[in-house]
Parts: structure tokens; sequence; C-alpha cells
């Protein structure tokens, strides 16, 4: 059993000028231990997911079909307050600035104290011992000190350490980080990415990383889902992904990768951009940005292909495997001959 299945999700924004979908067939499964990206453009849906998978969308925003299953259990079933044990408990999200999870008018001993007492039955004194072995843990230096300390007395680079050590404290099952390092300095950001890794590793731990950078994702996860406008649109093994993306949009943004040791390239960009959810076009969502589109593009939606250990939600791959598969049998049937 998957330690988190999620199948066919679909959410929904009750709009004054009717319902948009922001999320739809959106299907896969997390193993304990194991690193899922999740990649697109800003307004691809990825943060509605990981809001979604903990069940903290905001109005007018809601879950309008589909599963969510943690350990088995569908977490629709869950009462207010088991949901709530797992949210704190079993999942916890890291989000892009640690202001959105820091209090700035409480040091981070007592927002950590705090945290656990919600959670367990110990002593204030017990929870501080905790709090100071999960900063130490985080490679924070002098981590006494910071316990006494508000948010702003700390770096960006240290604030994010601290949000990290916030969502290891309950020992979670899973992590979803929300484009983690994006506030942060290029070189902070490798080491905050770095000792992610290094945590979840020897944790255990399962970690969804929602970041609009394949890069990080192929340094990190091993498996990757990538989205455009609320639909999953390539899914696989991330070496595979990066190595061979198979469809136009993860081409494209594998393409925007900045390449080491070629000062002065530009950067090429999928021209266009991500369209709004209210004007999402018919067919191929990607088809007025893809340059191999076809008139089928434009009418049918894609399904999935696979291509190896991915699918693929592209008519292009879809004819070229046909294609594949047609010159094996007649290779077959010459050989039979
Ligand atoms: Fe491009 Fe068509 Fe594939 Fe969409 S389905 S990505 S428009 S080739």
């Amino acid at each position: 059993m998957a330690l988190l299945e999620v199948k066919d999700l679909e959410v929904g924004f009750g709009l004054r000028s009717g319902e948009v979908k922001a999320l739809r067939n959106i299907s896969f499964s997390l193993e304990r231990g194991e690193r899922l990206g999740v990649v697109g453009e800003s307004g691809a849906g990825k943060s509605v997911l990981g809001f979604a998978i903990l069940n903290l969308l905001s109005r007018p925003g809601y879950i309008s079909n589909g599963e969510i299953s943690f350990e088995g259990k569908n977490l629709a079933d869950l009462s207010a307050a088991e949901l709530r044990s797992v949210r704190g408990n079993r999942i916890s999200m890291i989000f892009q600035d640690p202001m959105m999870t820091l209090n700035p008018v409480l040091t981070i001993g007592e927002q950590m104290v705090e945290c656990l007492l919600a959670h367990h039955k110990i002593s204030k004194q017990d929870a501080r011992k905790i709090a100071l072995q999960k900063l130490q843990q985080v490679y924070i230096p002098s981590p006494e000190t910071r316990l006494d300390q508000y948010p702003h007395e700390l770096s960006g680079g240290m604030r994010q350490r601290i949000v990290i050590a916030i969502g290891l404290l309950m020992d979670p099952d899973i992590i979803i980080a929300d484009e983690p390092t994006t506030a942060l300095d290029v070189t902070i950001q490798a080491e905050i990415m770095e000792l992610m890794l290094e945590l979840c590793e020897r944790n255990n731990v399962a970690l969804i990383l929602i970041t609009h950078d394949l890069g990080v994702v192929s340094q990190v996860t091993q498996k990757t889902i990538v989205m455009y406008a609320g639909r999953i649109i390539e899914q696989g093994p991330t070496k595979e992904i990066i190595n061979d993306a198979q469809h136009p949009y993860t081409q494209g943004l594998m393409n925007a990768l900045p390449q080491m040791g070629i000062p002065g390239q530009r950067l090429n960009q999928i021209r266009g951009s991500m369209p709004p959810l209210q004007r999402i076009p018919t067919g191929c969502a990607f088809n007025p940005r893809c340059n191999y589109v076809m008139e089928s593009c434009k009418h049918n939606l894609p399904e999935f292909t696979q291509s190896g250990g991915c699918q693929v939600a592209c008519h292009m791959v879809a004819e070229m495997k046909r294609e594949e598969q047609a010159a094996r049998l007649q290779s077959q049937e010459v050989g039979q001959e």
C-alpha cells in the first residue's frame, strides 16, 4: 500500500462568474521515503495541489472530485480531529516565505514549544529539549541562543532552516515543500536543498517538492510530475524526464534552464504564458504555445501514452509511438516470411 495515493483529484473554485477547475484528473502515489517533484510555471496548479493534500484549500476553493488516501485511509472520511492530527503529525508543509510560518512576535523557542505542546502531552522543558535537538539537526549555529531570538533577528537562510526544523518537529512521514528556496540567495538555495535531501534520507521522510525549477528537481527527487493548466502532462522517473523529456512543454522547461559554462548565452523561454483558469484552451491546453501543434491538438484532449517509464499526455508522442509500433510489427512480419 502506498503511503499517499491521490486518485482523479479535481479542485474547483466557485467564482461569481461560475466554477473554474484549478486541478483535473490528478493521480499519483508516493511511497515511504520517496521524493517527488511537482514542476510547472506559476498558475499550473502546483501549490493548489499541496494545499488540497492537506485539506487546507481556502474558499472559494474546494475538492470537487477524487480521493486522497494516507496509509490507505481516505482523508475525506476522517473526523476533523483525525484530520488535524494527520496534518500536524504525519504530513507537514514548508512554505516559500519563512515569515508565513513564523510568528514575528514570538521567539523561535516559544513557537516550537507551543507547536509541540499542541500535539503531545509533554512538559515545557521536554518540549524545549526536542526543539533544541531539531535546531541541531538543521545545523543552526548556537542553537540555544537561537531559541530565545525573534525571527527578525535571523538571516533569510537561517529562518528557512528554522522552518524546516519546525516541519520536522513531529517526525512527519511526508513533508510538502512549496518553493522552499525561491526567496533565498542562490548559494543558500543549494545549501537548503542539500539539507532537505539529507534530512529526508536520514529520517526516511517522503518529500513532495513543489517548484518551477527542473534543475532543483533533478538534484533531489526520484519521481517527477510536470503540470500545465491544472493537469499532469508528463510524469515518471526524474532521470528519464531530465535526460529525455517527451512532452513539448517539459522540453521547453528544460531548454529554459541556464546552461553551465556558456557565458552570455540567452535563455530559451517558452513563448506565451500560462492561460488563466477561466480561459483554458480546448484540446491540449498547451496548443497555443506549442511548436508542434497539429489540428487535432486544438480539439481533442490528449490522453496519456506510455513512453519508456513515463506517461505523456501529447498527441504527437502518441502518434510517434503508434508509428514505432507499426514499424516494429512490419519488421517482425518481414522476419517471419
Ligand atoms: Fe503540442 Fe499537440 Fe502535444 Fe499539445 S498535444 S503538446 S499541442 S503536440
